[in-house]
């Protein structure tokens, strides 16, 4: 990207920017909620559709000088739906945290109830963290894992809290959980127990679109949100998608199933947000449009299968994994129980060598979360890149090397091999 107009006006920011580029291009990203997005993207978001107002819907807004605004949602909306087999895409929500909050106001009452996966077993901040307002505006209740060693859901356990607690929605859907979901059996007990099944995609909204993860609505959900930022690999921002029918989002409708996509739209605006950010909209449909691309395919399948073989070198070493494995793009390693190094010093250790991830809790966790006892890392990143294989393996018996030995020369030594993957890979400026 050129910046010569920020360098011209502001040249500690244009230093700063600068700065960020070059860490992007000399490390390794493994932060497994990170991407890179195309230079189309980054056109998309910077383009003069920022300047705009478009309160309300296409067709439905509070202002003049719609007639491209109205097409770019448009196509936004379609590509959205065709990607998820939705009936109904609402793709204004800021971000994943805007689009559950739209979601829950959506459907719910305040003090009504949400059933979702305990947090310290994968489950998000926004799914009812008591720091968040929403855990004081609605009753969270919990299910998790059976056994950490397996990952496997605890679903006896669900279906007995829902049957107790009448949750309004079931919530699926994790940011730190590597294995499958079973989207039918949850869907299941939201109908016997009448409550709205909700899936938040924002981890794997992209392996759901290269068709190598399972589709909640081809199991009955009612509502997919997720971040487009995340494996979807567009521009930062959300979504809601809804199975319903579609009407005037000016008016109320009667709180139905059925009336799902009106609700949300009325939820998002006025509800919750004022005008929407249309360049990001734009951006959306441009990544929509490359999730729809043959290549996408591809890249969601190179992901997962990147994702395993850096698993089985931990495993191989004999690092405890969460969940035993994985089965999406992420991996949870249990370093201070098989490496004798907290969360926190793997990451600050790791981000020497040029590896950024993240230090994360894990399930039954002894250490306090700011540092916990595992580290969380992922491969949408850097298989964008072009990593195969062959070089995450390699990555992963560097960041074995670094975690076991923990001194300065493997690290400086890690560093140098890191830059020079990272250098034999640069990010793609397109992906289609
Ligand atoms: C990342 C994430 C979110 C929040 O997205 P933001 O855009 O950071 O607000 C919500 N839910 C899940 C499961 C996530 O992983």
């Amino acid at each position: 990207m050129d910046y010569s107009h920020i360098r011209n006006e502001d040249l500690d920011l244009y230093n700063l920017i600068e700065g960020e580029e070059k860490r992007q291009r000399e490390g390794l990203e493994l932060i497994p909620s990170e991407n890179y997005v195309s230079l189309a993207v980054r056109e998309a978001m910077s383009c003069a559709l920022t300047n705009k107002y478009s309160e309300g819907y296409p067709g439905k807004r509070y202002y003049g000088g719609q007639e491209y605004t109205d097409q770019i949602e448009t196509l936004a909306i379609e590509r959205a739906k065709k990607i998820f087999g939705a009936d109904h895409a609402n793709v204004q929500a800021l971000s994943g945290a805007a689009a559950n909050i739209g979601a829950y106001f959506a459907w719910l009452e305040p003090g009504d109830t949400i059933l979702g996966m305990d947090l310290a077993h994968g489950g998000h901040l926004t799914h009812g963290a008591p720091v968040t307002y929403m855990a004081k505006l609605f009753k969270f209740v919990r299910y998790g894992m059976k056994d950490p060693d397996t990952g496997e859901i605890d679903y006896d356990q669900l279906r007995e809290i829902a049957l107790k607690e009448r949750p309004k929605i079931i919530l699926g859907g994790f940011s730190g959980y590597s294995r499958s979901i079973d989207w039918k059996k949850i869907a299941e007990i939201a109908r016997e127990v009448d409550a709205v099944a909700m899936a938040d995609v924002a981890h794997i909204a992209g392996l759901i679109a290269g068709g190598v993860a399972e589709n909640p609505f081809d199991h009955g959900f009612n509502i997919v949100t997720t971040t487009t930022h995340k494996t979807l690999r567009g521009p930062r921002g959300a979504m809601i998608l809804s199975k319903g029918t579609v009407s005037n989002p000016l008016r109320a409708p009667e709180k139905t199933m059925e009336n799902l996509p009106t609700l949300i739209d009325r939820s998002v605006f006025p509800g919750l947000q004022g005008g929407p950010h249309m360049h990001q909209i734009a951006a959306k449909a441009v990544a929509f449009n490359e999730a729809l691309h043959p290549n996408f395919k591809t890249y969601a399948h190179q992901v997962v299968s990147n994702a395993k073989a850096m698993a089985e070198v931990f495993k191989e070493e004999g690092v405890r994994l969460i969940g035993g494995g994985t089965d999406n793009h992420l991996i949870l390693a249990d370093v201070y129980g098989s490496l004798d190094i907290s969360g926190g010093d793997a990451e600050t250790l790791l981000d020497a060598a040029g590896i950024t991830l993240n230090k994360n809790s894990i399930a039954g966790d002894t250490r306090k979360p700011f540092d916990p006892s595992g580290i969380r890392f992922g491969t949408p990143a850097i298989t964008t890149r072009g990593f195969k294989e062959e070089q995450v393996i390699e990555v992963a018996r560097i960041m074995i090397e670094v975690l076991k030995n923990k001194d300065d020369a493997t690290v400086a030594k890690a560093r140098a091999s890191i830059k020079e993957l990272a250098e034999a890979n640069p990010v793609p400026e397109s992906f289609i």
